[in-house]
């Protein structure tokens, strides 16, 4: 009866969660993860046995971040954000990237590179740590000069990592093995739209993103001095 997405033994014993890709459920599995006795690190040392290393590619909204990022703050939890300079979706130079940036770091979450190969130009508005967007095998996992690269060996095995990719768990929702501690220690990778806008797919979900950013947009041009009469 358990969803493909929350598939594992103990699915009966949480029945009440429905594994969604909402922040009710971001939540709790951020409450899993401290139940299960974890901590939160970074990627400023190798992982350690009960390091919870939340990791969130920033591909497409700031104001997604920012609302993960609250939410995290009121747990008690701290995530790397990795953001990026040359997005077709934001500009990390305007009024809205630079206060993501800042409000980011003042709840005490880092900020590292989302970097778009062969490009790996951190400047010092970044941690010394970087993530490839959309990597290819022959990268993914090579180490960077000045940089850790959050797929270098020592942050990544396919046991101790779990992505959201496109709004599917490859295998499985980790909230229940978080609270039994059953990892080592985990690198969780979400994507900030995906858990803030609704939509059961990945498509639907992106066309609630898009409908919020028409009134984003809207008040971005009443802002510019646009006559929207
Ligand atoms: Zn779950
Ligand atoms: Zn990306």
């Amino acid at each position: 009866m358990a969803s493909a997405a929350c598939g594992s033994k103990a699915a009966d014993s949480i029945a009440a969660v429905s594994c969604a890709f909402d922040l009710a459920h971001y939540r709790e599995l951020l409450e899993a993860a401290l139940a299960g006795g974890y901590r939160f690190a970074f990627f400023d040392r190798d992982p350690q046995p009960g390091d919870l290393l939340l990791r969130h590619d920033v591909d497409l909204s700031p104001a997604a971040a920012l609302d993960l990022a609250e939410a995290e703050h009121e747990l008690g939890a701290a995530a790397t954000y990795f953001l990026m300079t040359e997005s077709v979706f934001y500009n990390l130079a305007s009024p809205e990237g630079e206060g993501t940036m800042a409000r980011l770091r003042e709840l005490g979450h880092r900020v590292g590179l989302h970097a778009v190969w062969p490009r790996a130009k951190l400047d010092d508005r970044f941690d010394p740590v970087l993530a490839w967007h959309n990597p290819e095998p022959s990268y993914i996992s090579e180490p960077v000069a000045g940089a850790a690269n959050v797929m270098e060996p020592r942050f990544f095995s396919p046991e101790t990592y779990r992505s959201d990719s496109n709004q599917h768990w490859r295998s499985g929702c980790p909230h229940e093995d978080l609270a039994a501690g059953r990892f080592e220690w985990l690198q969780l990778l979400t994507h900030p739209e995906i858990w803030v806008h609704p939509g059961d797919t990945m498509g639907e979900t992106m066309l609630a993103m898009l409908d919020a950013e028409r009134e984003r947009r809207l008040q971005q041009l009443a802002a510019d001095n646009i006559d929207l009469s």
